[in-house]
């Protein structure tokens, strides 16, 4: 195999595992590094895989890199730490991060990049774990426009939207922007409903009206039938919102911008932790107010039956 014609994967997680089998399946040659190297042996064509024992073997036989690692420190400590990808990529060579961190850190990590003449873009995803097994993340990018250019075919392959942001660390921004307004949305809707419930009405009544009013959003179409449902089962964690939701704060403590009801959901995602429930889905968030209330939020044939 032509190595050079070859990219990175780095991070082969529950979205990094189906984004590189996608480019396996589009018929791209991979070499892949995680610090936990079973998945590697799972992806398909393997004849196509090289697996790395390490980032610097990684980078000396690639020219693209692309990276879906858990948060900030991770992405760090790949590029800039010890045997960090910046010692071993040769000049020219092009980062695509898309994992979600903070947009500050990200532009601290693309200016030492730019004293070894290596090119970065940011291009977090959303769409979840079905969007990044079917192919239709929507990427949210930032770095120049060649790059994104250079990047889009690649991208193309896993995902269906491909949305150029502004300059470097503006994808991570987009993405700290949206998991903020819907983690909002979620309290906002959890509030809403506890007070309408313990009010005596039908919350599937109440949902039906509300998605033809103002109060209409994500939280209502897409995770009240999850509570009405009991389903608590993830889904998106209420650990990996609340690590969003802390990049927002940061972000915010960053930028001097205060934000208010951000700092109140952060504090009830981190009751959940605290309570051993970072594993349930994000829609779990809704428990804490019918505990206050002693009421559920559920179905009303489903609460006679019980
Ligand atoms: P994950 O924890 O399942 O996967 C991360 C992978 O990175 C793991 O395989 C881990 O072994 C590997 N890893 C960790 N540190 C490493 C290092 N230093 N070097 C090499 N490999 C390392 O996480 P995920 O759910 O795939 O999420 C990845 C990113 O995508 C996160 O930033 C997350 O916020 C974001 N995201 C996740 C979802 C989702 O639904 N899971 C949706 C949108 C965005």
């Amino acid at each position: 195999m032509n190595n050079k014609n070859s990219i990175g994967f780095i991070g082969l997680g529950v979205m990094g595992f189906p984004m590189a089998s996608n480019l396996l399946h589009a018929g791209k040659e991979l070499v892949v590094f995680d610090i936990n190297l079973e998945q590697a042996a799972q992806l398909p064509f393997q004849e196509r895989v090289t697996i790395a024992d390490s980032k610097e073997e990684l980078a000396k036989q690639v020219d693209i890199v692309l990276l879906m690692l858990p948060n900030s420190p991770h992405v760090k400590e790949a590029i800039t730490g010890d045997d960090g990808l910046i010692e071993s990529l040769s000049a020219g060579a092009l980062i695509i991060d898309m994992s979600s961190i903070s947009s500050t850190v990200t532009k601290e990590i693309n200016e030492e990049l730019e004293g070894k003449n290596i090119d970065m873009i940011d291009a977090p995803v959303s769409g979840g774990q079905t969007g990044a097994v079917h192919g239709t993340l929507t990427f949210m990018v930032g770095g120049k426009k060649g790059n994104y250019d250079q990047a889009l075919d690649l991208l193309q392959i896993m995902g269906g939207k491909i949305i150029h942001c502004g300059e470097v660390g503006s994808g991570q921004t987009v993405k700290i922007v949206n998991q903020l307004m819907s983690a909002v949305n979620l309290v906002s809707m959890s509030e809403g409903f506890t007070l309408g419930v313990k009010g005596g009405v039908d919350p599937e009544i109440m949902r039906e009206v509300i998605l033809n009013g103002s109060g209409k959003c994500w939280a209502l179409e897409d995770r009240m039938p999850v509570i009405l449902d009991r389903d608590f089962d993830p889904g998106f964690t209420v650990d990996l919102h609340t690590k969003d939701i802390s990049l927002a704060l940061e972000v915010g403590k960053d930028l001097q911008v205060p934000l208010y009801a951000t700092s109140l959901v952060h504090e009830l995602f981190k009751t959940l932790q605290a309570k051993g429930e970072g594993g349930k889905d994000n829609a779990a968030v809704i428990t804490l107010y019918e505990a206050l209330a002693e009421i559920e939020v559920v179905k009303r044939n489903k609460a006679v039956s019980q």
